[in-house]
């Protein structure tokens, strides 16, 4: 049956619709329903791609920017522009991360529509904390421990002596705490709950990204979160679920109990920390090098306009995959720039970032290495013009051996590693916490940093190391992998220590002889870099 989504006189109507905490299956079928329908979807950053997909492809979206601390009032300036849309007649859909009436600056929407006298609907959407209680599977109320639940924002807390008060009042409820925007001030709305009497003991919970594929969940204290915070590197969006009923549960699965020290750097070791999580394991986040831009970014551009004269373009890393997308953006283009160009990825983390940009690799070789790209590439037709995307340091291997094959090589650096100096307070304070039992090395460079900065703290942890190449470098270091990845990947990193956990955990908990998953160390040059986890 056709509905009419014009307002008396031909006017717009507009609906707040929740989106849900991520997933695409957590909108409700009426939210769907509206958003099927809509003329205007009216979104912000938080709400999936695959939600949005719902709405027709007729429907114009518009995506509202995060408001700026300090900046204009960015509600009132949202519901402006929702007047003027509904203006235009049809539905207008306002589509908001979770439920629309939770901490989504929905008063200040509302009150030009209000005043302009604009039909509104609100369609209510699963709120993060439902979702992470739901992915944690701890109460949020319980007969015998929680008898309420109070959702409060942690960010506030910034604003000096604002909210002391109210946490004081917080504090002596009998029930659970759901904790939104805490990640950036956990030191302080931790510290002014455990000084309005709170146990420092009391567990918490902290989900980031409820319900997204890449959701992470932990617990600690309240003493402990913001330590843990830092440490263990969580990243907003996350919520904090504080006392009540929420278990302290102890992990469960093989790495129960076991510290590892992840290397990568923040945003790039997400797949990897999840993994070890999933298996029990408690993170430590320490990245050893860091991610900057090339010197100038003349070469890739200048590549990235001929870019369709190439027959191949291979991205060696996730985030060569990143600054490429960037510069085709940035200088004004997009997919269709690349032309009958086919694209390589080194490895699935590399085609993964491909497809989140919208573009599929063409090839991705069965062995995660540079080397193993060019036995995919044996078939490329002669003399075939390829463009290398790669790091300022790069074994070279690909030219080498392309060049050999009497192919054209281009290669434009579109980023660059650089290992950290020292140690930070925050770092030495996470690694101090407890003992450590692993800590996972994923290229050369990160190899030697780790000798140079880890020093002596090395000498008690299991090395676990991505590469023959990662594994040379560290031998040449000094010190001896515990196990190898079978092949160049995050889940065969992970694979490698679950085995040597099984194995070989000794009555006295001694460290065993090494065992490498893959011996041939062949022909890489030992000072050189890899290409971190494909
Ligand atoms: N209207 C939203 C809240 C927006 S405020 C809702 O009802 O959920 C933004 C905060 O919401 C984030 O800082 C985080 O604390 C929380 N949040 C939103 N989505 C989340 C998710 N998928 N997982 C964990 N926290 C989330």
């Amino acid at each position: 049956m056709p509905v009419d989504d014009n307002a008396a006189g031909g006017r717009g109507r507009v609906a707040f619709v929740g989106a849900g905490p991520g997933a695409a299956d957590l909108i409700t079928r009426r939210g769907a329903d509206m958003l099927r329908r809509a003329a205007v979807v009216v979104h912000d950053t938080l709400v999936p791609a695959e939600v949005l997909a719902v709405a027709t492809p007729d429907a114009r979206l518009v995506c509202i920017a995060p408001p700026q601390p300090g900046g204009p009032d960015a509600g009132t300036a949202t519901g402006l522009l929702l007047v003027e849309l509904a203006g235009q007649g049809g539905l207008v859909v306002r589509l908001k991360g979770g439920d629309p009436t939770v901490f989504a600056r929905l008063a200040e929407e509302l009150a030009p529509l209000r005043r302009a006298g604009i039909a509104v609907e609100i369609v209510p959407g699963v709120t993060a904390a439902l979702a992470a209680a739901a992915a944690a599977v701890v109460p949020l109320t319980s007969r015998a421990a929680a008898s309420s639940l109070t959702i409060v924002t942690g960010h506030e807390a910034a604003a000096k002596g604002a909210l002391a008060g109210d946490f004081a009042a917080i504090a002596a409820l009998p029930g659970t705490l759901a904790v939104y925007m805490g990640v950036e001030q956990a030191a302080e709305w931790s510290r002014r709950l455990v000084a309005a009497g709170l146990p420092g003991s009391t567990p918490v919970t902290i989900v980031s990204r409820a319900s997204w594929p890449d959701q992470r969940i932990g617990t600690t204290t309240l003493a402990g979160c913001a330590a843990d915070v830092v440490g263990q590197g969580w990243q907003a969006p996350a919520v904090l679920i504080i006392g009540g009923a929420s278990t302290n549960r102890p992990a469960a699965g093989p790495l129960a109990g076991r510290r590892i020290v992840v290397t990568r750097p923040a945003g790039q070791g997400d797949e990897f920390v999840r993994l070890l999580e999933a298996a029990g394991g408690t993170c430590v986040v320490v990245p050893l090098v860091e991610i900057v831009d090339p010197e100038s970014w003349h070469a890739l551009d200048a590549a990235v306009r001929v870019a369709s004269a190439y027959d191949w373009i291979v991205l060696a890393s996730v985030n060569g995959v990143r600054s490429f997308v960037d510069r085709l953006r940035l200088t004004g283009r997009d997919a269709r720039a690349l032309g009958t160009a086919r694209l390589a990825a080194i490895g699935p983390a590399t085609c993964r970032a491909l497809e989140a940009a919208g573009l599929v690799a063409d090839l991705a070789p069965a062995t995660f290495s540079s080397e193993g790209l060019v036995a995919a590439l044996a078939e490329a037709a002669p003399r075939s013009r390829f463009l290398i995307v790669r790091a300022d340091q790069s074994r070279g291997v690909l030219r080498r051996e392309l060049e050999a094959r009497g192919h054209h090589v281009d290669e434009a650096v579109a980023y660059r590693s650089r290992p950290v100096a020292a140690l930070d307070a925050a770092a030495r304070a996470a690694l101090d916490r407890a003992p450590v039992d692993w800590v996972t090395v994923t290229s050369p460079s990160i190899a030697r940093t780790a000798v140079r900065v880890l020093g002596d703290r090395l000498a008690g942890w299991r090395i676990a190391s991505l590469s023959p190449v990662t594994s040379a470098a560290l031998r040449a270091a000094g010190v001896e992998p515990a196990v190898e990845a079978a092949e160049a990947t995050g889940p065969s990193l992970v694979t490698a220590i679950l085995a040597r956990e099984s194995s070989t955990t000794g009555p006295d908990g001694s460290l065993h002889p090494p065992t490498v998953g893959r011996t041939d160390s062949s022909g890489a040059p030992p000072g050189a870099d890899t290409d971190i986890i494909g």
